[in-house]
């Protein structure tokens, strides 16, 4: 694709390969707009994509497809989803968790697709707060979270009127937080109800192949509908004239004009690169506030973690006794972070060739990217066994030395390794904690989609570059 040459005008271009841009493109291209993606990295897929080391091929961070419904469920994000980009559920080869758990001291809630298992752990860890739980669902059930002219509100705050226990809060608010919040310690109530639906209404699955599957199946559609699109060469400058973006300049000096262009870069990413800056955002403003990011651990095992004794699929962990999610003073927060045992989804009679144990956890940029590489290898190597061990803690039935003995291949990434692979500002993988929700600029025919945008996690981002697509480029004929 990379080297066929490019029409010098699009209907669209839309900056940014990953989810959003490719069901953006997608959806653009299946109404006949001529439309070309641009991609700086040489593979698809963004912060959801894959890469192969000595030979295997992972995940870079894939734990769960959220959103999942079972066949025959209507009107939901997913079925949405599949129904706007004409894919059929089976491309996607969704295969449903085996159960997920949330604990923190002393205390555990665990929940599956299907919310009756959380309602059930919440009534029997905190018999007092049942109602309060049971009036919070109601109220998040009757909220409309796509209604860009409401308040932001805090869902802290929200919570507060539901729930009195700060323990019981803190355990709801950490797979929410931990799977979609920008911010510290917090997330706008809009997207709660989002997430909560998503994890918690509906639930988590995984293709048997992992995130490939899903990116072929775009990258298929979008060559079936005619979309173009240009790998490992970004999008350098945005020429303007006026309230208009006039030309895109690519990094190998290449200049193509598009009716509209659509970035899933972020907000501030896609500032930088008007040539024209606007004056008001030289501001540090809140967009430039504390970004956060992860690390992950990534260790593949000679067996099945549930024959090591690990047999849930997903466990969200916190030690202390409140939930800090903020950007750590150091270069790892291993107090709370996030399992995954991606063996452990119900894959029928398939299963993975090998065993694999992920941990993610948060960590500080400025830390990381503060260290030269000799530096940077030996705080890798220290960090590892670390947040290892302190994952592992939450994991009654793996010790460290099982999963010592069973270790063929280990990887771990920082927030460095995000920011050189999707180029996102200190590596912040939920972007800025100041969303876009319509997704206009300052610019006519320049929008925002994806991260920035303010749907997150695959499904969400998929859904926001239909949703920008369908409100910016297609309804305007
Ligand atoms: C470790 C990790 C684990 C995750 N786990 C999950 C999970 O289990 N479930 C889930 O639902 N979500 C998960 N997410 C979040 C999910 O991956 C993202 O929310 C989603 O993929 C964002 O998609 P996007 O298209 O909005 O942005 P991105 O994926 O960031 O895509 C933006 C693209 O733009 C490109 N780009 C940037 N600048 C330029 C330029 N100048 N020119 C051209 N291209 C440019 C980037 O290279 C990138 O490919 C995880 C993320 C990470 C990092």
């Amino acid at each position: 694709m990379g080297g066929r040459s490019l029409k010098p005008h699009y209907d669209a271009i839309v900056i940014g390969c990953g989810m959003a841009g490719l069901a953006a493109g997608i959806r653009m291209a299946m109404f006949d707009r001529t439309v070309l993606v641009v991609e700086s990295h040489n593979a698809p897929g963004g912060l959801n994509s894959f890469y192969a080391l000595e030979g295997r091929k992972y995940d870079v961070g894939l734990h769960a497809v959220t959103n999942y419904v079972p066949p025959g469920a209507k009107g939901t994000p997913l079925i949405k989803l599949l129904r706007q980009l004409r894919l059929r559920r089976e491309d996607l080869d969704l295969c449903p968790q085996r159960g997920s758990r949330v604990a923190f001291p002393g205390v555990d809630l665990h929940f599956d697709n299907g919310f009756a298992s959380l309602g059930e752990s919440v009534a029997s860890a905190f018999p007092e707060e049942i109602d309060g739980f049971r009036a919070l669902r109601a109220h998040v059930a009757a909220c409309d979270p796509f209604d860009a002219s409401a308040p932001v509100l805090s869902a802290r705050e929200v919570m507060g009127r539901f729930l009195r226990s700060p323990l019981l809060t803190d355990m709801l608010l950490c797979p929410v937080l931990y799977y979609g919040s920008a911010r510290e310690n917090d997330i706008d109530f809009d997207q709660f109800v989002i997430l909560w639906r998503s994890l918690f209404e509906e639930g988590f699955a995984r293709p048997h192949e992992g995130v490939r599957v899903i990116i072929r199946a775009l990258l298929k559609r979008f060559r079936e509908v005619g979309g173009e699109r240009k790998m490992k060469c970004g999008v350098r400058r945005l020429h303007s004239e006026g309230a208009r973006v006039t030309a895109v300049e690519l990094e190998d000096g290449t200049t193509v004009t598009a009716d509209a262009v659509l970035s899933t870069a972020g907000a501030l990413e896609t500032e930088a690169l008007c040539a024209a800056p606007d004056p008001a955002a030289r501001s540090p403003a809140p967009e430039s506030g504390r970004r956060l990011s992860f690390v992950e651990t990534i260790t593949v095992l000679d067996a099945p973690p549930a024959d090591l004794g690990a047999e849930e699929t997903i466990i969200f962990f916190n030690d202390s006794e409140r939930f800090h999610y903020e950007r750590p003073e150091a270069l790892v927060d291993p107090r709370s972070g996030v399992i995954c045992f991606p063996n452990n989804y119900d894959y029928g009679d398939r299963s993975l060739d090998e065993g694999f144990f992920r941990v993610t956890a948060l960590a500080d940029y400025d830390r990381w990217a503060a260290l030269g590489s000799d530096a940077y290898r030996a705080e890798k190597e220290a960090w590892y066994p670390r947040l290892q061990e302190s994952a592992l803690r939450f994991v009654p039935g793996l010790g460290m030395d099982t999963v010592r003995a069973h270790t063929r291949a280990i990887d771990m990434f920082t927030p460095c390794t995000v920011k050189r692979f999707t180029r996102h500002i200190e590596g912040a993988v939920y972007g800025s904690p100041r969303k876009h929700r319509d997704g206009t600029t300052r610019f006519d025919n320049l929008f925002l989609a994806g991260t920035d945008q303010g749907f997150l996690g695959i499904t969400g981002a998929m859904l926001s570059g239909i949703s920008m697509a369908n409100r910016h480029v297609l309804s305007r004929g």
